[in-house]
């Protein structure tokens, strides 16, 4: 049986044929040199890479083809092959190609066989992947967060730089260890809980937990652990990122603390509970010694809260501080921050600081026994002054406070010092308001304050008795609008029934400035026997100028009333029993004077003037007192007529002229007005004003009436060169009786009722009386009277 050849042409090929073919078929290059470097094989390929053709190539020497080629790797290690005889490996780049080549150099004594490959992109993927590797290898090293690798069974296999920071560990130190290194004790479970999520396939993703430090502390992280598959995606292992967490914790921890200490300063506004409770959050969250002072306008430092969590140590603190007072005079400490309003803060507390604060060997014991490690003095500021101090202190947590702990303190004490003073502002008004009540309620005047909608907002004890009630509550729980006032009766003098309107809190509301009114109030039903106020209103505004209250105080006059009344009622009766023998001497004077003349009696004559005179005076001034009575019952009548009001003027004025010996009246001007009205009523009025005059001016002998008038009102003015009238008077003149007594002049006689009555007369024509004065510098009593409308007729009330 013969088996059928391969090879085409030839059947029997010889051996070196053989050999040939075999290495024209290889993929590598192949070429073989003689003893003298010349070419004697270069198989296909090696032609391809060599750039040239055998025919080229074949017995020329190497170097002389490819003179650069001299001094290079290739170079040196042929020489190296043929003089050691022994096969070199290598790889290298031949930049005249810009390629790699992968080379084996076989020697022998005849020459030098040379097989090389094209590695060119081998080695830039190889490239390519080390520099990926480099990169990430930087990445990892870079990293802020820890990245480590470790495998299935929780042995560390990498551990970069972040790591080494954050727990403590070098690489090489970690490296190779159990994962549950920086795991706390108490979270050694947590490995295996991890491990069978990872196990599972799935991510733990950023899982928040604890980890523990070479040197024992623990810190919060968060940590992302991702199993890591083999190309074969089994699972081989994990990857886990911790990110150290401390100082967002710290942030959210302090902004809860913020929140707490806010929500306790907001509590109360008492202020000792206030920092006690302050201190309960402080301590000892933020410090184990916790103190605040206040200072006092004399820079005093009074201690109002000390805090530490065992008491037994607040009593000595305490006891010590009343041996050791602060001394305001310190250039460091509590009085410094005070000072400057700045805050101190002692980060780490050394022997020597201890040695240097200390005054005497007693308080060094005492302040290293305490083992201070930190402090910081925080002022409590509020409204741009510094009330005191909050004073942070750590001892034996062995806590040091860093810059952040300084913002947090500080705003403690911030949010602490407007708290405090609120609290001392609502307590100083608490104050001001019961010391105010006090005296309030001591008053004999009821006082009631109405709110702007007409509620009563407080009524003092006197108020509540006037008015009846039971208490203040009661009066408070009255309603608007008509409030206490209902459930009364109540009158003016005159008897008449007040329109609730016209009541003066009312009238204030209305927009008076101030109001009073004499209101005469009986309970209704009670049969209580009616009772007298003077009543005033007056407003209080706020900054917008609107009403933000309306105080009324309510003075009891019902003695006064009552006393007027007995008064009116005797001075009536008495006018009304004067009357009659006044009269009647008045009509014996007439007969006798008769007798006199007939007898030609000059001396009892003269007599009888003057007694009729005196009768004359008497006779006025019971008309008057009449008056006075008759406008207090509202019985003073009016006869009315039509008349003109410049004759009655002038004639006027010449009847008082003739009474008159030391003044001279002039008149001038004119109303051309015809009135209607009582005409002797208001020749009353103007006898008044002219005899007022003469009166009140004892060193002047003038006085002028001026006449005048425009579209609507007619004017008579009586003018003096007298004494004058004080501003302050000027109001109270037209009431009854008044009458102004000066110590410096010389009294006027007189009853005080003449312009009393004259105002009552004016104003029942519709007119008013008006003075215009100055003391020492004469008066003008004017007096207006509106003028008759064509058609209608003007009357009288
Ligand atoms: P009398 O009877 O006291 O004059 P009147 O009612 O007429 O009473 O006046 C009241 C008071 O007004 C007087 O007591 C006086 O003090 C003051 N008075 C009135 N008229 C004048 C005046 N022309 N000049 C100064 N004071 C006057």
């Amino acid at each position: 049986m013969s088996i059928s050849s391969p090879f085409p042409g030839e059947m029997r090929p010889t051996f070196d044929r053989q050999i040939l073919a075999v290495l024209e078929s290889i993929d590598d290059a192949f070429l073989i040199l003689d003893t003298r470097w010349h070419y004697t094989y270069v198989n296909r390929v090696a032609e391809r890479i060599l750039q040239k053709k055998r025919e080229d190539l074949l017995g020329r020497n190497v170097w002389e083809v490819f003179p650069e080629a001299v001094g290079t790797t290739f170079w040196k290690n042929a020489y190296k092959a043929v003089d050691t005889q022994r096969v070199i490996e290598f790889e290298d780049f031949y930049a005249p190609f810009l390629r790699w080549f992968h080379v084996h150099m076989y020697p022998s004594e005849v020459g030098i066989a040379v097989s090389f490959q094209d590695v060119t992109d081998r080695k830039e993927r190889e490239r390519e992947n080390q520099e990926h590797c480099l990169q990430l290898a930087a990445l990892v090293e870079s990293a802020d967060d820890a990245i480590i690798g470790k495998t299935r069974e929780g042995i560390i296999t990498t551990w970069n730089k972040a790591a080494e920071r954050m727990y403590g560990y070098s690489a090489k130190e970690a490296v190779g260890q159990s994962i549950t290194l920086i795991f706390p004790p108490n979270r050694q479970d947590e490995f295996v809980r991890i491990m069978e999520q990872i196990l599972r396939g799935e991510r733990v993703d950023h899982f928040e937990t604890t980890r523990v430090r070479k040197d024992g502390t623990t810190f919060p992280v968060s940590v992302t652990i991702s199993p890591i598959h083999d190309n074969d995606d089994q699972i081989i292992g994990a990857s886990a990122i911790a990110h150290d967490i401390t100082e967002r914790k710290r942030a959210e921890e302090q902004g809860h603390f913020l929140a707490e200490v806010s929500k306790v300063l907001s509590s109360t506004l008492d202020y000792q509970e206030m920092l006690a409770n302050i201190s309960r959050q402080v301590v000892p969250q933020l410090a184990d010694w916790f103190a605040v002072d206040l200072v006092d306008a004399q820079g005093n430092f009074e201690l109002i809260e000390l805090a530490h969590k065992d008491p037994e140590q607040v009593r000595w603190a305490r006891a010590l501080r009343e041996r050791y007072p602060v001394d305001p005079n310190a250039s460091t400490g509590a009085p410094q921050v005070v000072r400057t309003g700045q805050c101190e803060h002692y980060p780490e507390i050394t022997d020597e600081m201890l040695v240097a604060a200390a005054k005497n060997e007693e308080e060094l014991a005492i302040a290293r026994q305490n083992g201070y490690t930190s402090i910081v003095i925080v002022p409590l500021i509020a409204r741009g002054k510094t009330l005191g101090v909050m004073t942070f202190v750590a001892t034996e947590s062995g806590r040091r406070y860093d810059k952040r702990d300084v913002a947090l303190a500080e705003e403690v004490g911030r949010r602490a010092g407007v708290a405090l003073d609120n609290a001392r502002l609502h307590r100083e008004v608490g104050q001001a308001r019961d010391q105010l009540d006090i005296i309030l309620q001591g008053v004999a005047d009821g006082i009631i304050v109405y709110g702007p909608d007409g509620q009563i907002i407080y009524a003092n004890e006197a108020a509540v008795q006037m008015t009846g009630y039971a208490s203040v509550q009661d009066m408070l729980r009255t309603l608007p609008p008509h409030g206490i006032v209902s459930g009364y009766e109540i009158v003016d003098e005159q008897g008449q029934s007040i329109p609730h309107s016209q009541l003066p809190h009312v009238r204030v509301f209305a927009g008076e400035r101030e109001a009073q009114a004499t209101i005469g109030y009986t309970r209704v039903g009670t049969g209580q026997a009616q009772r007298w106020s003077l009543v005033k209103s007056r407003p209080v505004y706020d900054e917008r100028e609107e009403i933000a209250m309306v105080v009324t105080i309510i003075h009891d006059v019902t003695a006064r009333v009552q006393f007027e009344r007995r008064k009116d009622e005797f001075i009536s009766m008495t006018s009304h029993e004067l009357k009659t023998p006044v009269t009647s001497l008045k009509g014996f004077t007439n007969v006798l004077q008769r007798r006199l003349i007939k007898l030609a009696d000059e001396q009892g004559l003269h007599y009888l003037t003057r007694i009729d005179a005196q009768l004359n005076k008497l006779t006025k001034l019971i008309s008057d007192l009449l008056d006075v009575s008759r406008m207090q019952t509202g019985k003073l009548a009016f006869q009315i007529e039509s008349f003109d009001l410049d004759t009655l003027v002038h004639e006027t004025v010449e009847n008082v002229q003739a009474a008159t010996t030391t003044h001279q009246f002039f008149v001038e001007g004119r109303t051309d007005a015809r009135m209607f009205g009582d005409k002797d009523r208001l020749g009353q009025v103007f006898i008044n004003l002219l005899t007022n005059a003469v009166k009140y001016s004892p060193r002047a002998n003038k006085v002028l009436v001026h006449l005048s008038r425009d579209h609507e009102q007619a004017i008579v003015s009586v003018q003096d060169s007298g004494i004058g009238i004080d501003e302050a008077h000027q109001q109270n003149i037209f009431e009854r009786f008044y009458q102004i007594t000066d110590p410096e002049e010389k009294t006027y006689p007189g009853l005080g009722i003449g312009l009393y009555i004259s105002r009552e007369i004016v104003e029942r024509h519709h007119g008013r009386i008006e003075v215009h004065s100055r003391k020492g510098e004469g008066a003008t009593f004017s007096v207006i009277l509106p003028l008759p409308q064509k058609e209608t007729e003007q009357t009288c009330d």
